[in-house]
């Protein structure tokens, strides 16, 4: 069955068009269409290597939104699944092309209008806040909001329905039963789904090629405070800055320390205030304030620094460098990465790390350690093989990866009994109704470059 040739869908199609964020690990951008209409699902970024800022710090890059732009009034709206940069981040750049109203729930919504202000674009923007569990229409689709387990608060899954197929939408997830912040991952909400005749699983491929489940969130309180005891004088956590419940831990673990946690860097105390003012951030949590720390003795000092990619503007490289204006490192002092290095990142973490060596400085990343201290935020293979089993959806469609990992995602949907795979990339359209199907290269792709605001 062709699709008709200016790609627009009619009432009895459901399609999905990946415009970004599939064959390739960021900038996600997803499309469902269906009677005339389309929905956009998360507009996120991912930062450019190749091209520096003035600063030293990356420039940011999106997918094209070139073949929805020129649709904009059939775009019904844009659904945010949580506040990730590569879920939400290209908002502001793209305003212009899309200028429809955004849902998403509190603690994104927070975040996403601290970008806006910066953009000058808050009057501009229609957000509409929503709850776990609610069920909005949005034009001819349904949209319920199920709450999932992630790295950050608030992250959800989505149900999307339209023309009398539902289709379950992951967005990044992993299974966790401590998550330290917010609701534990629930079972029973995914084995329901069953019942419901999911017709296609969009799905998270992330760690699609590690064996095993996940380390929970919770599990790298026991490591850190045990790294943490032993240090002598000043200790740095690097850690991604969304992570807030690793915020969370630290604090407990200054607290049990007798040290006082500060925040080292922007997207630390952005994180940490939208957390606050949405109700993520317990009241007994202490954060110090970082321009004090410096005069403490050492052993009193647990300071959270972003940089843990190396990044050249952040917090901990000028740490390396001996810039940092609030904090000075010396011989001694503990560095303690908790996080992994993304891909690519590779030589810049390890100059940041051969910087601190240098200046006796004991560095621990989470490979040194038997305790873990990172979680992965996505879930590894036991988790894919656990979720398809519990929700049965009729077609696994694997997105958020690199060709490599939506393929071993599609292997172990296959293992499970989910008998058909649709494997592409963006701008390929998947058919999910009335028949099922795709079109390779049905839509032509690119990339934005922005300036960082
Ligand atoms: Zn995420
Ligand atoms: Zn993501």
């Amino acid at each position: 069955m062709p699709f008709p040739s200016d790609l627009t869908p009619g009432p009895k199609d459901f399609w999905f068009l990946p415009l970004g964020g599939t064959g390739e690990i960021g900038m996600n951008m997803n499309l469902y269409g269906h009677n005339g209409q389309w929905l956009m699902v998360d507009c996120g970024v991912m930062f450019d290597k190749t091209r520096l800022q003035p600063d030293g710090s990356n420039s940011v890059v999106s997918a094209d939104p070139h073949f929805i732009s020129l649709r904009r009034q059939r775009l019904v709206g844009l659904v945010v699944t949580h506040a990730h940069e590569d879920h939400v981040g290209a908002i502001p750049y793209l305003w212009k092309e899309l200028q429809c109203p955004v849902y998403t729930t509190a603690f994104t919504a927070e975040i996403l209008r601290r970008k806006l202000v910066e953009a000058g674009l808050e009057e501009h923007v229609p957000i509409i806040e929503v709850d776990t569990g609610d069920l909005l229409k949005i034009g001819h689709f349904e949209i319920e909001w199920l709450s999932i387990t992630h790295s950050l608060p608030e992250p959800h899954a989505l149900l999307i329905r339209a023309g009398g197929s539902t289709v379950f939408h992951t967005a990044d997830w992993k299974i966790d039963f401590d998550p330290v912040l917010g609701h534990q991952f629930q079972p029973q909400v995914f084995k329901q789904l069953a019942s419901r005749k999911i017709k296609a699983m969009i799905c998270d491929s992330t760690n699609a090629v590690v064996p095993g489940h996940s380390i929970s969130e919770g599990d790298c309180f026991s490591g850190l405070l045990q790294l943490t005891r032993q240090a002598e004088g000043r200790v740095i956590v690097a850690c991604f800055g969304s992570n807030v419940a690793r915020l969370i831990t630290l604090s407990r673990i200054a607290e049990q320390t007798g040290r006082y946690m500060a925040l080292y860097g922007r997207s630390l105390r952005n994180m940490v205030g939208a957390a606050k003012k949405t109700g993520h951030w317990p009241d007994n949590a202490k954060v110090a304030d970082g321009r004090h720390l410096g005069y403490l003795p050492r052993h009193e000092v647990l300071g959270v620094a972003t940089g843990s990619q190396g990044e050249a503007a952040a917090a901990l490289r000028k740490m390396a460098l001996g810039t940092f204006r609030d904090l000075e490192l010396e011989a001694g002092d503990t560095v303690i990465f908790s996080s992994k290095v993304i891909p690519g990142n590779e030589a810049a973490v390890g100059s940041l790390v051969s910087m601190l060596r240098q200046k006796d400085i004991q560095v621990i990343e989470s490979a040194d350690t038997e305790s873990p201290i990172h979680a992965s935020g996505h879930p590894c293979q036991e988790e894919l093989t656990q979720l398809y089993d519990w929700v049965k959806p009729k077609i696994s469609i694997p997105v958020h990866g690199t060709p490599e990992h939506i393929n071993a995602n599609a292997a172990i949907a296959r293992e499970v009994g989910i008998t058909t795979q649709l494997c592409g990339e963006n701008g390929d359209l998947y058919r999910l109704a009335p028949t099922v199907g795709m079109k390779r290269k049905a839509v032509k792709t690119g990339r934005l470059f922005h300036d960082r605001q």
